[in-house]
C-alpha cells in the first residue's frame, strides 16, 4: 500500500502556510464564526487503514456534501423514479442559481445544486413520517456513528439568511415539482446543510460509494453496485457547481464540496479522502482543498483516469 501518511503529511506541511486567497463564506452568519485557519485531512481506505493529519478530527459544518446523503436515501426509496423529479446534467451555473429552472420547468438540473437538493428533499418528506429524525438516524446506521447530529445554530442562521433557498423553493413549486409545504421542505433543507462531521467522520460516512461490499451498521447494502457507480458518476460531473469540470481536470475523482470549506472524494475500490479549509475560491469550493487534493492523485497517482 502507498505510505499515505507520509505523502498527506507532506502536501499539508507545504500548503499549511501558502496565502490563502479565498474566503469564508459570510451569506450563512454562523459559518463566518469558524477559525479560517482550520485545515485537515482525512482518508480511510476500503480496508479500513486511517492516515489524518491536522485538524481532522474536528466538527465542521458539512453543508452541501449532506447533498449526497439526502440522494442516496431519496434513491433507496424512490429508485429510478426519482430522475423524473430531478436530472443528472452539469449545469455550468453556480450553486444557488434560479436562471435555468424557467426554461427546465421546474426540473432541477442535477441533485447537487440547491435546486435539486431541495426537490429530493421534498422527496424524502412524502416518504418519512419524521424526516429530520429519520434522516439523521439513517446517516448514523450508515456511518455507525451515533454521534453524528446537526447544528441548531448553523441551521437557525440559515433559515434566517436563506432568501434564495427560499425564493427557489417557491419557484419549483410554482411549477408543481415540489409536493409538500414549503416551509416544511425548507426547514428540513437547512437542517440536512447543518450536519456537523470531522474530516475522518466524512472520509467513514461515504466508504458506500468506494467499496462494493460495503454494509450499514445492520449489515444491509445501502444502494445495489448500479446505483452507487451513478451517484459517483453524477459526483464527478455535477459535485463542484460550475467548477465540476476543473475539478475533474485537475484531481480526477468524483467528489463533493460544501461551502463550510470541506471536500470529500471517493476512489472507487480504494478510498475516501476528506480535506477541510474554510476559505472558499470563487466559485464557493475550498481554495486550499482543491490544491491539496490535486498535489495528493498527482502525487499518488490516483486520478480515476
Ligand atoms: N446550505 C447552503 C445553501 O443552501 C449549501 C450550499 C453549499 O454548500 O453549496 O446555500
Amino acid at each position: 500500500m502507498k505510505n499515505y501518511q507520509k505523502i498527506i503529511t507532506k502536501i499539508y506541511n507545504d500548503l499549511k502556510n501558502i496565502d490563502d486567497t479565498g474566503k469564508i463564506a459570510n451569506y450563512i452568519p454562523e459559518l463566518a464564526n469558524v477559525d479560517d485557519t482550520n485545515f485537515g485531512i482525512h482518508i480511510t481506505t476500503i480496508d479500513r487503514n486511517f492516515f489524518g493529519i491536522g485538524d481532522s478530527k474536528k466538527k465542521f459544518s458539512i453543508q452541501s456534501i449532506s447533498k449526497i446523503l439526502t440522494l442516496t436515501l431519496a434513491y433507496q426509496l424512490e429508485g429510478e423514479k426519482l430522475w423524473k423529479r430531478v436530472d443528472v446534467e452539469p449545469s455550468g451555473n453556480p450553486f444557488n442559481s434560479l436562471l435555468q429552472l424557467e426554461s427546465d420547468l421546474g426540473i432541477p438540473r442535477n441533485p447537487f445544486i440547491n435546486a435539486g437538493a431541495i426537490v429530493v428533499c421534498d422527496v424524502l418528506i412524502s416518504h418519512l413520517k419524521n424526516p429530520k429524525e429519520d434522516f439523521l438516524n439513517f446517516c448514523r446506521i450508515l456511518s455507525k456513528n451515533p454521534d453524528l447530529n446537526y447544528s441548531e445554530k448553523v441551521a437557525q442562521s440559515e433559515k434566517s439568511s436563506g432568501y434564495r433557498n427560499i425564493a427557489l423553493c417557491n419557484f419549483i413549486k410554482s411549477f408543481g415539482n415540489i409536493k409538500n409545504d414549503i416551509d416544511v421542505v425548507l426547514d428540513f433543507y437547512f437542517y440536512t446543510c447543518a450536519l456537523e462531521m470531522t474530516c475522518k467522520e466524512v472520509s467513514e460516512i461515504f466508504l458506500f460509494l468506494a467499496d462494493d461490499n460495503f454494509t450499514n451498521q445492520e449489515g444491509n447494502r445501502v444502494l445495489t453496485m448500479s446505483q452507487a457507480k451513478r451517484i459517483n458518476a453524477i459526483l464527478l460531473t455535477c459535485g463542484f457547481y460550475d467548477e465540476s469540470g476543473e475539478f475533474a481536470f485537475r484531481v480526477g475523482l468524483p467528489g463533493k464540496s460544501g461551502v463550510g470549506g470541506g471536500i470529500v472524494a471517493i476512489h472507487p475500490d480504494e478510498f475516501c479522502i476528506t480535506v477541510w479549509s474554510p476559505k472558499l475560491n470563487k466559485k464557493g469550493n475550498s481554495y486550499k482543498g482543491m490544491l491539496f487534493l490535486e498535489q495528493f492523485t498527482t502525487e499518488t497517482e490516483s486520478s480515476i483516469f
